[in-house]
C-alpha cells in the first residue's frame, strides 16, 4: 500500500511528520534507529517542493532529532511540543519547573537500572520509560511512572505510547506544536498534512482535521485520522510520490 485512496498531493501542502514508527520503523531501543541517505534526500526534496513548509513532530528531544538527521536541520518540534525550532531557526522552549522533574527522573531511572531490559530516556522535560525489551514488566513499570506522575501533580501528565510510558508537561502536545507552526511562515496559509503512528499523534490529527487538512495514521488501531498507510515503507513511498508530483507540476 503506497497511498491508494489518499488525496492528490497539492502545491499548498505543509508537511508535519512524526519520526519513530512513521519515517523510521521502531527499533528495539530509541538509540538503535538509523536514518539512511535516501530518507535525508527525500525530506530535503519534499521540504524544497513545499516552499520550506516541512517539520518533524516528535517525542524525541530536538538535539536528538538533529543528531539523527544530520546534516539536515529541519524545522522540528521535540518532546511533544515542549521545544520547537521554527523555520527561521529560532528555538522556542516552554518553561517548566525543573527540580520536581529531576526527582521523578531519579526515581524512574533507579527503577530502570534495577530491571534489565527497561530503557530510561531522560529528555529534560519528558521522561520516557521503554519496556519493548521487557514487556513482562509493563504493569510494574506503569505503577512506578504513575507514582512519579502523582508526585509531580498538576501540570504534568502520563502519556502512553507503543511500549513506552512518558511523563510530560500538560498543555503541550503534538497538536499545539502544529498549531504554532501553522501560525508562522512558511506554513501559514497552507493546508496541513500530518502523518503519525501512535496515540500521541492523535492530538495532531485532531488539530489537522479541524483545519481541514490531511491526517494520515500509520498502521493499525483506532484513530481520528482520515487516511491510513500501512507502515514506514508505505510512508516513504507516498512521500516520494508527493515530492515527485510537485516536481512534475512545479511549485
Ligand atoms: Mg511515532
Amino acid at each position: 500500500m503506497s497511498g491508494a485512496g489518499l488525496p492528490q498531493p497539492a502545491a499548498d501542502w505543509a508537511y508535519f511528520l512524526d519520526v519513530d514508527g512513521t519515517l523510521l520503523e521502531h527499533a528495539a531501543t530509541p538509540d538503535a534507529v538509523r536514518v539512511d541517505a535516501d530518507m535525508r534526500a527525500l525530506l530535503a526534496a519534499l521540504q524544497a517542493r513545499a516552499g520550506g513548509a516541512l517539520a518533524l513532530i516528535s517525542g524525541r528531544a530536538v538535539a536528538d532529532i538533529d543528531a539523527l538527521f544530520a546534516p539536515l536541520r529541519l524545522p522540528v518540534a521535540g518532546q511533544h511540543g515542549v521545544e520547537r525550532r521554527d523555520a527561521a531557526g529560532q528555538v522556542h522552549r516552554h518553561a517548566f519547573p525543573q527540580e520536581p522533574v529531576r526527582r521523578a527522573a531519579r526515581r524512574i531511572g533507579a527503577f530502570a537500572a534495577a530491571h534489565p531490559g527497561l530503557v530510561f530516556e531522560d529528555k529534560g522535560y519528558n521522561l520516557a520509560l521503554h519496556y519493548r525489551l521487557a514487556p513482562e514488566l509493563a504493569t510494574e513499570a506503569c505503577a512506578v511512572v504513575e507514582g512519579a506522575a502523582a508526585e509531580l501533580g498538576e501540570g504534568f501528565e502520563l502519556q502512553r505510547g507503543k511500549m513506552v510510558l512518558e511523563l510530560k508537561p500538560g498543555g503541550r502536545d503534538k497538536g499545539t506544536a502544529i498549531e504554532e507552526f501553522m501560525a508562522e511562515p512558511p506554513f501559514r496559509g497552507r493546508t496541513p498534512v500530518f502523518v503519525g503512528d501512535d496515540l500521541t499523534d492523535e492530538f495532531g490529527f485532531g488539530v489537522v482535521n479541524r483545519m481541514g487538512g490531511v491526517s494520515v495514521k500509520v498502521g493499525d488501531g483506532g484513530s481520528a485520522a482520515r487516511w491510513r498507510l500501512a507502515d514506514a515503507a508505505a510512508v516513504r513511498a507516498w512521500l516520494g510520490a508527493c515530492a515527485a508530483h510537485r516536481a512534475r507540476h512545479g511549485a
